[in-house]
C-alpha cells in the first residue's frame, strides 16, 4: 500500500459520529474524506443532552467554544411522577457537574451541534466534505479499502487505508459487511416509538411546562406507559420534548409520523397539566426506535463502524451522540498511535470501546426498568430515591461523565 493511499481516512456519513471523527482524524494529521448522501446538512428538529465524557472531547477539537453560545448549562436532572408531578430527585448539573466531572454537562439543539461541527470542519483543508454523495458499495484489495460513492448519478471509486462506517442506525456500511459476514447484523426494531417537538417558550405549551417543569433543568416525568424529557435549548427560547411509548414499526427516518393517538392515550391518566402539554405541543414528529446489537464493529481489511452503525441505543441512557464521540475519538488517537498496522488499533479500539458501551447499554436498560415501573416496584423506586442524597446520585455516574479517554487507553 503507498504512504498517501494508506494514511487516506475515508468516512461515510456526516453525522455527530462522522463529523467529529473527521476532526480528530485531522488533527492527528491524517487527510480525511468524509461522504455525506445528504445534499443538505439539517438536523432533525431536536434537543441532545450532552454529556461532560463528550463535551470534554468536543473542547479538544475546538467544537466547545463555537457550540457554547447557543448552548445551556442545565442546573440539574429533575426526575418527576407524571401524575402527580411531584419531584422524585434531583441531579445537581450546572457548576456541580463541571467541577465532578471537568467538563460541562449541556443541552443544546442538534442542529446547534451539527453547525458548530460543520464550522470547525470548514476550517480544515486536511477534510474534504462532499455533500449529496452516496456511498453504495465497498471493496478491499491488498493495497486497501475502496468505496463507490454516487454523486448526481455518477458513480467514482474512492481509496483510503481505512475506511470508517458512520452511516447511522441504517447503515448501508453495515448491510454490506452483513452480507459477507455474519457476525454483522440489522437493526431490530425496539417496539417504542420516540415522540419529539419543539415549542416557543412563550407559547401556551412553553407556558405549561415553565409551570409544571423546570426551566432551567433536564426535566423528566415518568409513568409505567411511558416518560417525557423536557429541557430548553436556543438559549431558552424554546422547549425541547422528547416522549417515548410502545408502538408499531413505522417508516424508517428521523421525522417520520405515527398515529398520534397513540401519544394520547399513554397519557391520558397522567396529571391534567402534563397531558395539556403534550396536546398543546404538536405537530410532533415520530422516530421508530431501532437498536444495533452484533458481535463486531470492524473488519480486520481496514473498516470500522462507529456511532449508531456500530451499536445503536434506545435513548434511556442519552448516550448515543456521546458514544458516537467517544467512538471516532479513541478510533483516530488509536490509529495515529500505533501507524503501520491498523489490523492491530482497529482489535485493540474494539476492545476498549466494547466494556464500554455494553456498560452504557445496561444503564439504559435499568433507567427504562426504573422509569416505568408501576405498582410496588414504583413505590419501591421512589422510596430509594428520596433516601440516596443528590451526591450519591451524581456519584453513580462517575464511571460515564468521568471518563477520559487518556485513563481509558493508559497512553
Ligand atoms: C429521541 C432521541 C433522543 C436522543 N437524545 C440523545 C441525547 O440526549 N444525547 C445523546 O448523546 N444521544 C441522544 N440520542 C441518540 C443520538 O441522536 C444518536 O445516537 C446520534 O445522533 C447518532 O449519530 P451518528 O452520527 O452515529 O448517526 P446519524 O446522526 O444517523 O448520522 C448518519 C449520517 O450518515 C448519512 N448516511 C447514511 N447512509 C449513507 C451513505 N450510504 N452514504 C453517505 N452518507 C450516508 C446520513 O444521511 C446521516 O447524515 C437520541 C436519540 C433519539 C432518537
Amino acid at each position: 500500500m503507498t504512504e498517501t493511499r494508506s494514511r487516506q481516512i475515508v468516512i461515510v456519513g456526516a453525522g455527530i459520529a462522522g463529523l467529529t471523527a473527521a476532526l480528530a482524524f485531522a488533527e492527528r494529521g491524517f487527510p480525511v474524506r468524509l461522504f455525506e448522501q445528504a445534499r443538505q446538512l439539517e438536523a432533525a428538529g431536536a434537543g441532545l443532552q450532552l454529556s461532560p465524557n463528550a463535551t470534554r472531547i468536543l473542547r479538544r477539537l475546538g467544537v466547545l467554544e463555537r457550540l457554547l453560545p447557543e448552548a445551556i448549562r442545565p442546573q440539574a436532572v429533575v426526575l418527576k411522577d407524571a401524575r402527580s408531578l411531584r419531584e422524585l430527585a434531583r441531579v445537581p448539573l450546572g457548576q456541580a457537574a463541571e467541577q465532578r466531572w471537568g467538563a460541562p454537562y449541556l443541552v443544546a439543539h442538534r442542529a446547534d451541534l451539527q453547525a458548530a461541527l460543520m464550522e470547525a470542519v470548514a476550517e480544515r483543508p486536511d477534510i474534504e466534505l462532499v455533500t449529496g454523495a452516496r456511498v453504495t458499495g465497498i471493496a478491499v484489495d491488498p493495497q486497501g479499502i475502496s468505496a463507490t460513492v454516487e454523486t448526481d448519478g455518477k458513480a467514482t471509486d474512492v481509496a483510503g487505508g481505512l475506511l470508517v462506517g458512520a452511516d447511522g442506525v441504517w447503515s448501508s456500511v453495515r448491510a454490506e459487511l452483513a452480507g459477507r459476514q455474519a457476525a454483522f447484523m440489522k437493526s431490530r426494531f425496539s417496539g417504542r416509538l420516540a415522540w419529539r417537538a419543539t415549542v416557543a417558550a412563550e407559547s401556551a405549551a412553553g407556558q405549561i411546562f415553565a409551570e409544571i417543569g423546570s426551566a432551567d433543568c433536564v426535566t423528566t416525568f415518568l409513568h409505567p406507559g411511558f416518560h417525557m424529557v423536557a429541557y430548553p435549548v436556543s438559549k431558552g427560547r424554546a422547549v425541547n420534548l422528547a416522549a417515548f411509548t410502545k408502538g408499531e414499526r413505522i417508516a424508517e427516518g428521523w421525522s417520520g409520523h405515527a398515529d398520534p393517538a397513540i401519544l394520547s392515550k399513554a397519557v391520558h391518566d397522567t396529571a391534567a397539566m402534563l397531558a395539556r402539554l403534550v396536546a398543546l405541543a404538536g405537530p410532533w414528529t415520530a422516530f421508530p426506535m431501532h437498536t444495533v446489537q452484533q458481535q463486531r464493529w470492524t473488519a480486520p481489511q481496514g473498516i470500522a463502524l462507529i456511532g449508531d452503525a456500530a451499536h445503536a441505543m434506545t435513548p434511556f441512557a442519552a448516550q448515543g451522540a456521546a458514544m458516537g464521540i467517544e467512538d471516532a475519538s479513541m478510533l483516530a488517537n488509536l490509529i495515529a498511535d500505533f501507524p503501520g498496522d491498523p489490523t492491530q488499533s482497529l482489535t485493540v479500539w474494539e476492545n476498549l470501546r466494547r466494556p464500554r458501551v455494553e456498560r452504557v447499554l445496561k444503564r439504559g436498560a435499568l433507567n427504562r426498568l426504573a422509569w416505568h415501573a408501576w405498582g410496588p416496584v414504583a413505590i419501591a423506586r421512589n422510596l430509594v430515591l428520596a433516601t440516596r442524597p443528590a451526591e450519591k446520585l451524581a456519584a453513580d455516574l462517575d464511571w460515564l461523565y468521568g471518563w477520559e479517554e487518556r485513563k481509558a487507553v493508559r497512553r
